[in-house]
């Protein structure tokens, strides 16, 4: 067990390793990040920041020389970093679980070595794919990138099989699938941590609405059957162990129209739709994940309130902040900021949580105030 007052090395800057930052620090740990932008939202709370290419061998050395433990916030970190920190102290979780989810190719097989259900999909790797992709694909379908996705980017609609190839094309002709487009009910995702001896403890499953192909609410918990939340966190475990997992890490899954789940894509690192554990639930994913990168035991992963969460992209933001007495005046409205200097269309500056004692009311007055912050965005 490693106790307060040890050094968590953390790679990646964004705002999982910031929020992750947060809570080593209540709990009296050091953190370490290693992240290439100077000004990254973790960097700036961290005790040190190596500002340095994940690529940067002297000074992963270093890194690694100065961290009891290694956690990770970001999923493309390459194996070979993780695997040449290893030789200096316990990196959680291993480059091995990490590496299935950097390809959806490999992780959608993965799933399907489970046992359970990806979205139909086809590899295209050469133009010599398209067809057998055409054959056994329904249309419309979605083709995306295997490699480095995310919020939806390197991805392109495509209605019907004769706008296959120009859609491969646009591309660049990289590595892809070709996925079925699903008709979704909803979309649900379970948050869940794995100990060093193999015990798993799942947060409440939540509900996620997308827009653009990015999140923009989690609704917690899901409005779905106890037998459904069951069905997706018993999924969520089986992937978990199967990769033996150490850490936090998310599942997300689609409901369909017809009442079936399927798995969409896992994240081995905690996850934007488990923000909402921050303010309503008796323990975080960010602490959650200390617990687990320093094997302490399980914090208790009970919803005492229920809650939406509501991302804030960069959209809101005109030539200035957000006027933010809409969600400051709301008294059970949490503001998350991630100190991003630069707010882009599309880019994730902090979020908020709404808190009642019922979940229609959350989401009423979650909707109100973010539709006050967009009317200001636009006046
Ligand atoms: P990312 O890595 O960008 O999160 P996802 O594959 O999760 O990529 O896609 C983002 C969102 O786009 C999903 O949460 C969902 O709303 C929508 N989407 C992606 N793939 C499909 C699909 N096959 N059918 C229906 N909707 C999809
Ligand atoms: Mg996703």
């Amino acid at each position: 067990m490693l106790l307060p007052g040890a050094t968590i090395g953390m790679l990646g800057g964004g705002q999982l390793g910031r929020l992750f930052t947060i809570a080593a620090r209540s709990l009296g740990y050091k953190v370490i990040v290693l992240e290439p932008d100077a000004n990254s939202p973790a960097g700036q709370l961290a005790e040190r920041h190596f500002i340095a290419s994940y690529h940067n061998e002297t000074v992963l050395d270093l890194f690694g020389q100065q961290c009891d433990v290694i956690t990770t916030e970001f999923e493309n970190i390459p194996a070979a970093t993780l695997d040449r920190l290893a030789h200096y102290c316990p990196v959680r979780p291993a480059a091995q679980a990490v590496q299935v989810t950097q390809d959806r190719v490999v992780e959608k097989n993965f799933v399907q070595q489970c046992g359970l259900a990806p979205v139909p999909f086809a590899a295209i790797r050469h133009t010599a794919d398209l067809e057998a992709a055409r054959q056994s694909i329904r249309f419309p379908a979605i083709l995306k990138t295997a490699r480095l996705g995310y919020d939806g980017k390197g991805q392109i609609q495509v209605a019907t099989a004769e706008d296959l190839a120009a859609a491969f094309e646009q591309l660049q002709q990289v590595d892809c699938v070709l996925e079925q487009r699903i008709e979704l009910e909803r979309e649900i995702s379970v948050i869940l941590a794995r100990n060093i001896v193999g015990e798993v403890r799942c947060f409440p499953v939540a509900e996620n609405v997308h827009r653009q192909g990015i999140l923009h609410q989690t609704i917690a918990p899901a409005r779905i059957s106890d037998t459904l939340a069951n069905a997706a966190q018993t999924a969520a475990q089986t992937i978990a162990n199967a990769l033996d997992f150490v850490g936090v890490m998310a599942v997300e899954f689609f409901v369909t129209t017809t009442g079936e789940i399927l798995v969409n894509e896992m994240a081995p690192r905690t996850h934007n739709s488990g923000h909402y554990t921050l303010d309503a639930c008796l323990t975080s994913q960010f602490e959650q994940q200390v617990r687990m990168v320093c094997g302490l035991p399980f914090g208790d992963t009970q919803q005492h309130t229920p809650v939406v969460m509501t991302n804030l992209l960069g959209d809101l933001w005109g030539d200035s902040q957000p006027s933010w007495n809409a969600l400051l005046e709301s008294p059970a409205s949490k503001l998350h900021l991630y100190g991003k200097l630069a707010a882009r269309p599309g880019r994730k500056m902090g979020h908020f949580s709404t808190l009642a004692p019922q979940l229609d009311t959350a989401l009423v007055e979650a909707d109100r105030v973010f539709a006050r912050l967009s009317q200001d965005a636009t006046a």
